[in-house]
């Protein structure tokens, strides 16, 4: 890691970088001079356009399709990265999905497509990069999490479950890690404008959030930015900072 106040010169992975606040984020760090990986599942033509986004404004970047439920393709995604761009400083643990849905009538197959991709999909993009990272000795992990982790969520057991793994993971993860300067954090966002939120109902959201709006993906963008930058986060590990309109206040 070098000692300058933004990620220039090192290569971000970004998962889910496609849309919303991935994309935000994808931005974001190419904006500090980093090369971003954009990762996608399905929607190459819009992670096309982020990756001509960034080149547009002068940054570098390329997409890779991975799903990160999937081992082999993730395991195939970080070698791919790793080949070509010699390091991962920063791995971006957005990927997300929600399969809403009261518990009593909840699928099986719907609780475990949101743990697989939520939860597993942070361990196995974690564990496939953390090799490299503990060898170079530095590194940045950054988990995205949710505010529904902390205070749950009628018809969101699966996604608050997740998210909630997703702490602890961050925890254990920033634990295991610290010895090596890799720093692990995670960032939780209350409710953004993106298309998860777009179907929501949103007078009752707007009531509980103090500063009375939604937030918007780049607003969690730069949560992800500090916490990739050094000096100003290198000595932040195992943190949770939410994004989210003082909706949760601990
Ligand atoms: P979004 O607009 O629905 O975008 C989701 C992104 O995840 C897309 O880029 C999508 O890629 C990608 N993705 C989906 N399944 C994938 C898979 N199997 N493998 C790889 N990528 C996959 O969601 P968002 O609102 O930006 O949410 C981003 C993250 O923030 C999620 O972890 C979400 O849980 C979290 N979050 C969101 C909010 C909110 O209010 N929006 C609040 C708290 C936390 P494709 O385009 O290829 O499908």
């Amino acid at each position: 890691m070098s000692s300058a106040a933004a990620p220039a010169d090192r290569t971000a992975l970004v998962t889910g970088a496609s849309r919303g606040i991935g994309r935000a984020i994808a931005l974001e760090l190419a904006a500090t001079g980093a090369e971003v990986v954009v990762n996608y599942a399905s929607s190459a033509e819009a992670a096309a356009e982020v990756v001509a986004a960034i080149e547009a404004a002068g940054g570098r970047a390329w997409s890779h399709r991975a799903n990160v439920a999937d081992e082999a393709e993730v395991e195939g995604m970080v070698k791919a990265v790793l080949e070509r761009s010699g390091a991962i400083d920063v791995l971006v643990n957005n990927a997300g999905i929600t399969r809403d849905g009261l518990l009593m009538r909840m699928k099986t197959a719907d609780w475990q497509s949101v743990i697989d991709l939520n939860l597993t999909g942070v361990f196995l993009c974690t564990r496939a990069v953390s090799r490299s990272m503990l060898k170079a000795r530095s590194g940045r992990i950054i988990n995205i999490t949710s505010v529904v982790a902390l205070m749950g969520n009628p018809g969101q057991a699966n996604y608050s479950a997740a998210k909630a793994g997703v702490i602890g993971l961050t925890r254990s993860n920033a634990a295991e890690f610290a010895g090596r300067g890799v720093t692990v954090n995670a960032v939780a966002p209350g409710f953004i404008e993106s298309d998860m939120t777009a179907g929501l109902d949103k007078e009752p959201i707007l009531a509980a959030i103090p500063l009375g709006r939604m937030g918007l993906p780049d607003e969690v963008a730069g949560a992800v930015r500090f916490l990739a930058t050094d000096p100003a986060a290198s000595y932040i590990t195992g943190q949770v900072l939410q994004v989210d309109g003082g909706m949760v206040m601990r």
